[in-house]
């Protein structure tokens, strides 16, 4: 037996008990005639004391030479401690140690492990194994626990069968690269890797499965940041026999339920807004509702006047800063080199001082005069002692712009505070997105995604105007999850992969599965998945999905402990039927 409790769970209660610990040694603290030592495991900390009068010589000797991560079993005596550490749950008692074995012994861990480390995040994630004995890691990695249980609890409750598809597949297009593999025993044909299980989710509902949902992992092979890994997890989900109501309802709850269970927070109805509205209102696709500052639109206040720069954007669109009057010319000229920074790329920004007596002062007040300025006031919602900022141009361009600035000055007014959720379904996305590099139309979902009803025949005539049944749910100003309502019908599907650019015999090649499964009685069906990392991330407080990764990837890509990806010997090339053809 290697231990009777764990290093968390001895209390005042237990006094005088015979018990048996293992753990890691944390720390030791050695007054000569006194050594303390403090022993961890997942659940907590347990002090060890030896001392001259009750340890023998001989194991005093061993306790002095326990080194930082040593794995150590000891029997010994509950005691009261002499001073009471209140900031430990087990801090009323120490072990009065009897008997001493060293598991194993540890060389001195590369960075501390503690709360608060001196090691770097790549060194961290060499070590991974040693990142994770720390707290603020083992307790993400129990709250994705704890998050992806209540999913379980939750979804099966509502009927729903979690069922696994395989990691082997013929490429799902989602936008992304696949990750491709090759296949031994059928040379000069590749595999890829899921960028999500949507047409076998399909199928199971064709199978007649009804609910579906997996925990599932995914491969997209896109460039990287802090928010994205090559491998992610989705929660992703199916229904059959429903329309859009039914999914928002489903999965409203399911967050709802996270919410409640994981944050003790309780949300009523999710707020819902249109695309279109959450574009020209927040110039994003899924708006951080967490605070104000919405869009307001200026061209029918701004266009009159001799301001050339105005006069010829397509759009004039300004944000009320709530107290920004108070900042100086200097903040203000600052203002002005951070949205001029290429990352977010405006020309210039104007803005208009509210000031407290009701007057306004604007960089522009060779154009416009003070019923102007109380205009934009108005139709930014700007109150006295703020600040109206303004940005003109390309519509498209501009709205991203602003959208950057309304975000990074809600961060630095403290608007963006972790612990409040603020849920938002955006619904009817358009179908198709016009892609610039290859001059064509991609499905802005993916190619199974049904347009709105009686919408279709509008693909001939304004194919960018079409809305599809598709809907994202944001969390915080973040996407957590997205899905669609599914088109059911060999016609529609082959006129969607026509639209898209798909001869016939591209489309029978790529998805003639899924086609000859809509002749067999396909029935209407839609779903959604979240990005469960990002979700744990979010209800987590954090910022970073890599924290609550238990092996995380970094910004290339690779895998630091296990030092992947990496090349293969010639013997396996020679298996695959490969011959390396090397850029560089
Ligand atoms: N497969 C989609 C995605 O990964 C989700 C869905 O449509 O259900 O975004």
């Amino acid at each position: 037996m290697y231990r009777s409790h764990n290093c968390g769970e001895l209390r005042i209660s237990h006094i005088n008990t015979e018990v048996t610990l293992s753990g890691w040694v944390q720390k030791s603290r050695n007054k000569g005639f006194i050594i303390w030592i403090d022993l961890r495991d997942r659940y907590g900390m347990t002090q060890l004391v030896f001392d001259e009068e009750r340890t023998p010589k001989e194991m005093m000797k061993r306790a002095e030479d326990l080194g930082r991560e040593f794995v150590v079993q000891v029997k010994g005596k509950v005691i009261e401690r002499a001073s009471k550490n209140p900031n430990m749950p087990t801090g009323d008692i120490e072990i009065l140690v009897s008997e001493l074995t060293i598991l194993n012994e540890s060389k001195l861990p590369p960075f501390t492990i503690e709360d608060e480390t001196d090691g770097g995040e790549e060194l961290r994630m060499k070590y991974r194994y040693l990142d994770i004995r720390r707290n603020p890691v083992k307790n993400n990695l129990i709250f994705r626990h704890k998050v992806t249980q209540e999913v379980r609890n939750y979804l099966s409750k509502e009927g729903f069968i979690e069922v696994e598809t395989p990691y082997l597949i013929k490429s799902t297009p989602e936008g992304a690269r696949d990750f491709v593999v090759p296949s031994r025993m059928n040379e000069g044909q590749f595999y890829a890797l899921p960028q999500s299980p949507q047409t076998f989710k399909q199928l199971l509902m064709v199978g007649g499965m009804d609910k579906y949902f997996q925990i599932v992992k995914c491969f997209r092979d896109e460039d990287l940041s802090a928010d994205r890994q090559p491998e992610f997890t989705q929660i992703d989900c199916e229904m059959a026999f429903i329309d859009q109501e039914d999914i928002l309802n489903t999965f409203e709850g399911l967050t709802r339920h996270l919410l409640k269970e994981v944050n003790g927070v309780e949300i009523d109805k999710f707020p819902r807004m249109l695309y279109d509205d959450a574009m020209r209102l927040y110039g994003n696709d899924k708006p951080d509702i967490r605070f104000g500052m919405a869009f307001g639109e200026l061209n029918d206040v701004a266009q009159h006047k001799e301001f050339g720069v105005f006069n010829s954007a397509e759009l004039v669109v300004g944000i009320a800063v709530p107290g920004g009057n108070s900042y100086t010319r200097k903040d203000i000229d600052k203002l002005i080199d951070w949205v001029r920074r290429p990352q977010v790329g405006a020309l210039g920004m104007v803005y208009s001082r509210c000031n407290d007596d009701g007057s306004f002062k604007s960089s522009v007040d060779k154009f416009y005069d003070q019923d102007d300025l109380a205009k934009w006031a108005e139709v930014t919602g700007a109150k006295a002692g703020d600040l109206v900022c303004v940005l003109s141009g390309n519509a498209n361009k501009v709205r991203a712009q602003l959208s950057a600035l309304r975000m990074e000055l809600a961060e630095r007014l403290g608007l963006r505070d972790p612990k409040v959720f603020a849920p938002l379904w955006v619904m009817d996305f358009p179908l198709l997105e016009w892609d610039e590099d290859s001059e064509r139309f991609h499905a802005m979902h993916h190619p199974f995604t049904s347009p709105k009803p009686g919408q279709l025949e509008l693909l001939k005539t304004k194919p960018g105007d079409v809305k599809a049944n598709a809907y994202d749910l944001v969390l915080n100003g973040n996407e957590i999850g997205g899905g669609s309502i599914r088109i059911h019908d060999k016609e529609t599907q082959a006129l969607m992969f026509d639209y898209l650019g798909f001869t016939p015999e591209e489309a029978k090649a790529q998805f003639g599965f899924l086609m000859d499964a809509f002749e067999y009685g396909a029935p209407p069906h839609g779903g959604l998945a979240f990005g469960l990392d990002r979700l744990v991330a979010i209800l987590g407080g954090q910022e970073t999905i890599r924290d609550f990764i238990a092996f995380p990837k970094n910004n290339n890509g690779r895998d630091v402990m296990i030092d992947a990806p990496a090349p293969i010997d010639d013997k396996q090339l020679t298996e695959l039927g490969l011959k390396l053809n090397l850029k560089s």
